[in-house]
């Protein structure tokens, strides 16, 4: 029998249906997974009980011809969506041990229609990263190394974990979110798709909220159409969540395969960056010549204000963050360290529970909120993010359909190489992606090709607010002329 990891979502549900095999035998081969590659740190928590538990019930329901969309396909959860009396962390020590009485309602979406929780996902600390190693449970390994070097590359983050259990096999899919760039950068870096949906496509609800007006979740897959079928299951209107807009969900993997032909893709000169490695630069120009082939027209665009975006993220979410994170105070959740006094206990729960990251997050936020700053910094980044959206908004009015740019300045680095001495060096990596965060809208990431090192590297597509049936359909475009790539297995 083929090893059953190695199928895509869509492969494993023919198979299912099919009775090729059953998804306890699914489940049980991405159980043996993982347990044979626990060296990539991938996984936070394993449930294997609980995923036996939910492959046996997909069986039963199977057997009556009453399986949902996902029957029986093994899933792991970034540790960001709330689990029911499942530990849920954040990868922060200031969450210990805390078990949600609640699901998040993505996930329980994807339960609802079928799928089985293989377990809990390691990422950056509250998310806050990229590169997934401030993760209170040390760093996430990407399968992928650079030719002939067995140097230990970073998945990128902060769904680091996710990225590299997909890219690894040791799950069909994942759930990640995307506050900056945190499911593209990874996808990127790890040759999987990932996208990130409009704000408002993906109830937030249960997912730990990093910077409330820029966090969107998102699926995580080895191919776009798996991408398109786990993002029907993820998205949908909830009343929970006040940012969540009420649009029917299309059938996204309807997208697949649909003709690009007369479509205009924009290609903004400001991505264009000073220095930027003759790669990068060759891998986007191939990603033009595949659409063109495919029909689409490539027309030049301006998006004025992208240098602003970066700094003004870095004041945004900072300041959500401080104001979000206030909520981890030793009395509602997990660690508790005394102290003589309640202000005391306050202190110490939080400079023991937080990590240097979340820290300096919190300290920026806390800084460019208070008075006498707050016009200076958090108002005048929040007029800077109307005129990102302004600048894609003037774009798509010329009939752009979507606009194609680099995922990433790089591809994946390697552990404690990035950001030591200077934060900003970390920051800059999310170039390419937090516009699309700013502006609201989707932007999906897939595999294009490999750098001089065969690493892998991939192209984004942004796409116009709840157009991510045109992402899909342009993702697939690049899949087919790309092809898929694969990390070499040496765990
Ligand atoms: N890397 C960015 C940050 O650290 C984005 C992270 C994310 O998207 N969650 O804020």
């Amino acid at each position: 029998m083929t090893d059953l990891t190695s199928l895509t979502i869509a492969e494993a549900r023919e198979g299912l249906a099919s009775k090729s095999f059953t998804a306890r035998e699914l489940t049980d081969a991405h159980l043996a997974a993982i347990e044979a590659a626990r060296v990539l740190n991938a996984y936070v928590l394993e449930t294997p009980d609980r995923a036996r538990e939910m492959a046996k019930a997909a069986d039963e329901k199977i057997a009556k011809g009453e399986g949902g969309p996902l029957a029986g396909i093994p899933l792991g959860i970034k540790d960001l969506f709330a689990t029911r009396d499942i530990r849920t962390t954040a990868c922060s020590k200031i969450l210990g041990n805390f078990i949600p009485p609640y699901e998040s309602t993505v996930t329980s979406q994807l339960w609802r229609d079928g799928a089985v929780l293989l377990g809990k996902l390691n990422n950056d600390e509250f998310a806050m990263g990229s590169s997934n190693e401030t993760s209170c449970f040390g760093p996430v390994t990407n399968p992928w190394r650079r030719e002939g070097s067995n140097t230990t590359l970073v998945p990128g983050g902060s769904s680091g974990g996710s990225a590299s259990a997909v890219a690894a096999s040791l799950c069909m899919g994942a759930t990640a979110t995307d506050t900056g760039g945190s499911i593209r950068q990874p996808a990127a870096f790890t040759a999987t798709v990932g996208i990130k949906p409009t704000y408002g496509r993906c109830s937030r609800w249960g997912i730990v909220a990093f910077a409330s007006s820029l966090d969107q979740a998102g699926p995580i897959a080895r191919t776009t159409r798996d991408a398109a079928i786990l993002m029907r299951s993820m998205a949908g209107h909830d009343p929970k969540d006040t940012t969540s807009v009420d649009i029917a969900v299309p059938d996204y993997e309807a997208a697949i395969g649909k003709s690009v032909k007369g479509m205009k893709i924009g290609i903004p000169k400001e991505y264009r960056l000073d220095g930027m490695p003759a790669e990068i630069e060759k891998l986007w120009s191939q990603g033009t010549e595949w659409l063109k082939a495919a029909g689409a027209e490539m027309v030049p665009v301006s998006l004025p204000h992208t240098k602003y975006a970066l700094p003004a993220y870095y004041i945004v979410a900072p300041a959500e963050a401080s104001s979000n994170l206030a909520r981890y105070d030793g009395v509602r959740f997990g660690l508790r360290e005394p102290g003589k006094n309640i202000v005391e206990m306050f202190e110490n729960t939080r400079a023991d529970g937080f990590g240097d990251e979340v820290r300096r997050r919190v300290l920026i936020g806390t800084y460019v909120l208070s008075a006498g700053y707050y016009d200076a910094y958090y108002l005048r980044a929040q007029k800077v993010r109307t005129l990102i959206k302004k600048d894609f908004e003037d774009c798509f009015a010329k009939g752009v359909n979507a606009i194609l740019t680099p995922a990433t300045p790089s591809a994946a680095f390697g552990i404690g190489e990035k950001g030591g001495a200077d934060p900003v060096e970390m920051y800059l990596n999310d170039i390419f992606t937090v516009t699309v965060n700013m502006a609201g809208l989707p932007g999906i990431a897939v595999p294009s090709g490999k750098d001089t090192q065969g690493l892998p590297l991939g192209l984004q597509l942004i796409g116009r607010p709840f157009d991510e049936e045109t992402l899909f359909s342009l993702g697939e475009v690049i899949e087919q002329a790309a092809g898929r790539f694969t990390a070499p297995k040496w765990w």
